[in-house]
């Protein structure tokens, strides 16, 4: 019988009835396969992130059939669809009062920077009013490719030092969107 393996674990040292390895390269592992999204979906792009959680493609293959409609429990934000000027102060406070550590995946044109409504009305990219950690291009991008997004935000969580979020680096990319 062939043998499951359900995901890849970090390095380490192995002998016979042990394995060692890194504290934060286990909650990595942990913390990249059990992420809680948050959709914040607002127009065409939100439909084709409801295919990507159909049985046909399947997120939950990914540990995150549990989708979070409160930022309290969510630790993945994805912006899906037009954002409009007046949406973005709603936006960022979602991100405001979600948890560190956390991440946001910007899905679609619209959301990465207007898309084709370049208006007076449209946000033109998301990151104007909270940063973006992985973009995901198309209008629409195909379920395969918001999975993609999604496996890249895994690989930053599962590579990211436990003390990033107390760093100068980040404390001064929160400021520069007047984030305390
Ligand atoms: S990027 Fe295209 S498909 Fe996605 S919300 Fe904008 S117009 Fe709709």
């Amino acid at each position: 019988m062939a043998e499951l393996t359900v995901t890849q674990k970090p390095q380490g040292l192995e002998g016979e009835g042990f394995f060692a390895t890194k504290l934060g390269d286990v909650i990595g592992l942990a913390r990249a396969n059990s992420i809680w999204p948050l959709p914040f979906a607002t127009s065409c792009c939100g439909i084709e992130f409801m295919a990507t959680m159909g049985s046909n493609y399947d997120l939950a293959r990914f540990g995150m059939e549990r989708m979070s409609f409160s930022p309290r429990q969510a630790d993945l934000l994805m912006v899906m669809g037009t954002i409009s000027k007046k949406m973005g102060p709603i936006l960022r406070q979602v991100y405001e009062q979600m948890a560190e550590p956390k991440w946001v995946l910007s899905v679609g044109a619209c959301a990465c920077s207007g898309g084709i409504f370049d208006s007076y009305s449209v946000l033109q990219g998301i990151d104007k009013v909270i940063p973006v950690d992985v973009y995901v291009p198309g209008c629409p991008p195909r379920p395969e490719q918001i999975i993609d997004g999604i496996m890249r935000i895994q690989d930053l969580v599962k590579d990211e030092s436990l003390r990033r979020r107390y760093t100068e680096e980040y404390r001064t990319l929160l400021e520069s969107y007047n984030i305390s």
